[in-house]
């Protein structure tokens, strides 16, 4: 595991270079709106390695919010006709430079549901194998950012393939798997930093964690049973404000809930796999119009006894989250997942726990 020096006036020339072998993804700010996201880099494009928390994740690079799973016609003249096709898809290598730590650990916590020994998603997992993670440490961590109590951190490798960390006048890029060392070469970094680039990224890696005041603890969630928090009396207080908008799972990084349904236009049609959420009233109804969570209050419930409860139970390897706080930033009423684990984990069945008025 070495660690590359890349001179920032180095930076430019070592990205062109590796467009020849990679599809290149990067943080672009979007024009007048104030924030920015992943995109595809065309040629001549940087990816902006200033951006700081990108209001979306990039979870849509193996996961686009609407893909086309198959396509089919009903002509009766085709030889094709009632047959599911899946179209020409291209997996040819990519790479996601500047992903923060926490971006790329849920890529690994999505993988539990994609890619399990019963069931691999085709569509998810060759998009994914596909890609090769360039992350970007995370020097000066947000207020909303706790991640170092998710099993992940500013400085976090587990789903990487090289962090790089600016030092101010150039990167130092850790290689951790051989796909980060075929990215480096692909982009001419060669410079050995040595012991001396080791000694600094840890430095900057203890400062950027010092930075971290938020926490989360889940050891009570653990302990309890699902049915005593199913059942709490906590859950009308945690929902009351919400609208059910659906922000929170759309900018999470680990959300992967997708809808399947057919288009058709005339004789042409696509099978096409669309981003849901369970925030939505219309998720999870049957087609004898009965809806197990037709309130809001068990839509809620369900959002964040899945991603503090059933999850940990399920793989016991942490939460469905790992604490990059765009849910917080985002939601329009102020929910606040940091509160929501602190009443749970702090629940006991029969006490008073009015958490929120606190
Ligand atoms: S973003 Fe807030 S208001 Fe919207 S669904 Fe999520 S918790 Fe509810
Ligand atoms: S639940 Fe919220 S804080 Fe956790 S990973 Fe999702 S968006 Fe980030």
């Amino acid at each position: 595991m070495k660690v590359l020096k890349i001179d920032k006036k180095d930076w430019a020339g070592g990205i062109q270079k590796a467009h020849k072998a990679y599809r290149l993804y990067g943080p672009v700010q979007v024009k007048d709106k104030g924030f920015s996201e992943f995109q595809a880099l065309g040629p001549d494009a940087m990816p902006d390695m200033t951006a700081t928390d990108t209001r979306l994740s990039p979870k849509s690079i193996a996961f686009p919010p609407q893909e086309v799973m198959m396509v089919f016609t009903t002509d009766e003249n085709s030889e094709l006709c009632n047959q599911m096709q899946v179209p020409q898809k291209d997996y040819a290598p990519r790479a996601i430079i500047g992903i923060r730590p926490y971006d790329a650990a849920a890529f690994l916590l999505v993988k539990k549901n994609f890619d399990t020994p019963e069931y691999r998603d085709p569509y998810w997992c060759d998009a994914y194998e596909a890609c090769t993670f360039i992350g970007l440490a995370v020097n000066t961590p947000s207020a909303l950012d706790f991640s170092t109590s998710t099993k992940s951190g500013p400085f976090d490798e587990n789903g990487l393939d090289v962090l790089l960390v600016d030092t101010g006048n150039h990167y130092l890029a850790k290689i951790l798997t051989d796909k980060g060392a075929a990215f480096a070469k692909s982009a001419a970094w060669e410079t050995e930093a040595g012991a001396a680039g080791e000694k600094q990224i840890a430095e900057l890696k203890a400062s950027a964690e010092k930075q971290i005041r938020a926490t989360v603890a889940f050891d009570n969630i653990q302990r309890q049973s699902i049915m005593s928090l199913y059942e709490a009396d906590f859950w009308e207080e945690v929902a009351f404000a919400c609208i059910n908008c659906g922000t929170c799972t759309y900018v999470c990084p680990t959300c992967w809930c997708f809808d399947i349904q057919d288009e058709t236009h005339a004789k042409c049609g696509k099978r096409m796999k669309t981003w849901d959420s369970c925030m939505y009233p219309l998720f999870t109804i049957h087609t004898t119009g009965h809806n197990p969570r037709g309130t809001k209050v068990q839509r809620v419930r369900q959002r964040f006894m899945h991603k503090l409860k059933y999850f940990l139970d399920k793989y016991e390897d942490g939460i469905m989250c790992v604490g990059c706080g765009r849910c917080i930033r985002s939601c329009p009423v102020n929910i606040d997942i940091r509160k929501v684990c602190d009443i749970m984990n702090s629940y006991s069945a029969g006490a008073d726990t009015c958490a929120l008025k606190k």
